[in-house]
């Protein structure tokens, strides 16, 4: 089975606010949708953590050299596109365009074997993973209770905030929204907290917080610094006590990841697959990690076809029970996929057992918002794009 086109559509219309302090905004794209075509008319879908302008001219640069590949051979195919781009933008839109790559091959693999990727990857059998409710702070401490509260009335039982007001203004109104996190999700519920990155790689401002992250009983610190702040982050792990660093969402390469579990004293290394290399990548650093007892866990905020492809890696790794779930997710995201991964009764979540990703697009789902690229499954179109 060869490759015939790879064609991207960048989703746009409601992307999710990022926390960010020049605030993104619906029709901004961070989520682009990736189609892998073949001779024989089976479709691979993947997804990429970037905007659709530069996956464009990623695939571009790419074309000739995946044109005529085996499509079956994701690590393969995946890696001559990295060794022969390495000079052009590895680490930024190359790779991110990659991994979406990357990702619909493993899909299209699996849809063609009839098996799930996750058994694909080497993992025999999958574990459920603990759900944690992502979402940003809120603009005071009482909106932040509020949050916690409705991802407690939810049924989670974790749940993270980040960004937001927190680190730009002073520690006592960081560590009332802390405070007010916890009382929001309750005695018992996991507590992650998210910085963004916004010290860069001051590590006082950090250590001054440190009191009352213990006080609130943290579970992890997430991204106080810069992804590369590698020494920033050493020297404040020294200082945590009971709170674990967590990084490892900037990781634009397979060595960024593997420098921060060797270097920055991590409890938890977060890997989006949609930006570090796909699939392929992601496991080796999930394997990386495992072998050296730091816990694996996914970064996604976008879609549930991210979500599906953001929990392969780690799906086989009974100890890292704990996972990012999109709690704030807006239209664009849930619209796309004809089916969606819900937590069961019990609160936990379960990796897909359908072939390939085993996501379904949603042809009406994707209508509004103006994706122009066309989607086939067999000969069959699924999704014909408007005409702009
Ligand atoms: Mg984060």
């Amino acid at each position: 089975m060869k490759i015939t086109e790879i064609r991207c559509a960048g989703l746009r219309g409601a992307t999710p606010e990022g926390g960010w302090s020049n605030e993104l905004r619906p029709d901004d794209c961070i989520h682009t949708l990736v189609v892998v075509h073949t001779d024989e008319g089976l479709t691979g879908l993947g997804s990429a953590f970037t905007s659709d302008t530069l996956a464009k001219g990623a695939l571009q640069i790419l074309e000739p050299l995946y044109r005529g590949e085996n499509a079956l051979e994701p690590e393969r195919v995946s890696e001559k596109l990295h060794q022969n781009t390495f000079w052009l933008g590895r680490g930024g839109s190359i790779t991110h365009t990659i991994s979406g790559i990357d990702i619909a091959l493993w899909d299209l693999l699996g849809k063609r074997l009839g098996e799930p990727v996750w058994r694909l990857l080497g993992y025999e059998r999958t574990y459920p993973k603990l759900p944690y409710a992502s979402m940003l702070f809120g603009a005071t401490p009482q909106a932040t209770l509020e949050k916690g509260r409705a991802a407690c009335r939810a049924g989670y039982r974790a749940a993270k905030f980040g960004w937001g007001p927190i680190g730009l203004g002073s520690a006592e109104l960081d560590a009332d929204h802390f405070m007010a996190a916890r009382e929001g999700l309750g005695t018992d519920g996991i507590l992650l907290i998210d910085i963004g990155t916004v010290w860069q790689d001051d590590v006082n401002k950090a250590a001054l917080r440190l009191p009352a992250l213990q006080a609130c009983r943290a579970t992890w610190l997430e991204e106080p610094f810069a992804s590369g702040a590698l020494n920033a982050y050493r020297v404040l792990a020294k200082h945590c006590g009971s709170v674990k660093l967590a990084a490892g969402e900037g990781s634009h390469t397979r060595y960024m990841a593997e420098h921060l579990i060797d270097y920055a004293g991590l409890g938890y290394v977060q890997i989006d697959a949609g930006r570090i290399g796909g699939l392929s990548v992601a496991k080796q650093v999930a394997d990386y990690a495992h072998a050296r007892s730091v816990a694996y866990v996914n970064h996604t905020f976008t879609s549930h076809l991210a979500l599906s492809a953001s929990l392969q890696p780690f799906a086989g790794l009974e100890q890292d029970v704990i996972c990012e779930y999109p709690f704030e997710l807006k239209a664009l995201a849930v619209a796309i996929t004809e089916n969606h991964l819900l937590p069961d009764r019990d609160g936990y979540l379960h990796t897909p057992d359908a072939p390939g990703l085993g996501m379904r697009i949603n042809r009406n789902g994707l209508q509004p918002f103006l994706v122009d690229v066309e989607i086939r499954v067999g000969d069959k179109v699924l999704y014909r794009p408007p005409k702009l």
